[in-house]
């Protein structure tokens, strides 16, 4: 999926896609929750010039929507996956966990979307290797949203993360090959 990017935007040392978003190509395959090999961390990739067309189209949701500085997924801990974008689903894809979880913007910005009828899930990388788990979480949260109940909300989100961490989680089966050139 082909999206418009905000101009001027840039990744800057934030590489959590190239990390925790697994690949499956006939030049690259690396399982979920390990930073590509070609990848330096904190910097970026290190065959851009020749990455594969997947690396040159999928961008995190804080590359294509007016999201704070704060979102930026290093930052965050947090991926907003873009599979939803135009079904109206959005993804926490939240690879670790910082105080961002507790930040007002948080908050804000979800009940902003649940507002206008967007629905939400979360989901959580397992260990390297194993696929994501994930959860739709929109009648869930609802209620703290409404109320305008930050602390619950947080409570709320902490449960499902807690929830989601004790999940069996099942192997994504791909083995790592680098053959970009
Ligand atoms: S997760 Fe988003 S901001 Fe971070 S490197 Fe990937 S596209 Fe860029
Ligand atoms: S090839 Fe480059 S852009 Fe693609 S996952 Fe590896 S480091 Fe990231």
């Amino acid at each position: 999926m082909e999206l418009p990017l905000i101009p001027g935007r840039e990744c800057g040392p934030c590489v959590e896609c190239c990390r925790f978003i697994p690949l499956d190509l006939p030049e690259l395959s690396k399982p979920t929750g390990r930073l590509c090999a070609y990848c330096v961390d904190g910097a970026g990739c290190s065959v851009h010039a020749v990455r594969p067309q997947t690396c040159r189209t999928w961008f995190c949701v804080w590359r294509v929507v007016e999201l704070d500085e704060a979102w930026r997924p290093d930052r965050s801990g947090i991926i907003v996956r873009p599979d939803g974008l135009l079904t109206g689903e959005m993804t926490l894809y939240v690879v670790r966990r910082t105080d961002f979880l507790r930040a007002a913007i948080l908050f804000d910005t979800v009940a902003q979307w649940l507002s206008e009828g967007l629905k939400l899930a979360i989901s959580v990388p397992g260990p390297v290797g194993m696929l994501p788990v994930r959860a739709e979480v929109t009648d869930y949260l609802l209620p703290a949203v409404a109320a305008g109940d930050d602390v619950m909300f947080q409570r709320l989100v902490e449960a499902c993360l807690d929830s989601l961490d004790a999940h069996d989680f099942e192997p994504d089966g791909i083995e790592e090959r680098y053959a970009v050139v």
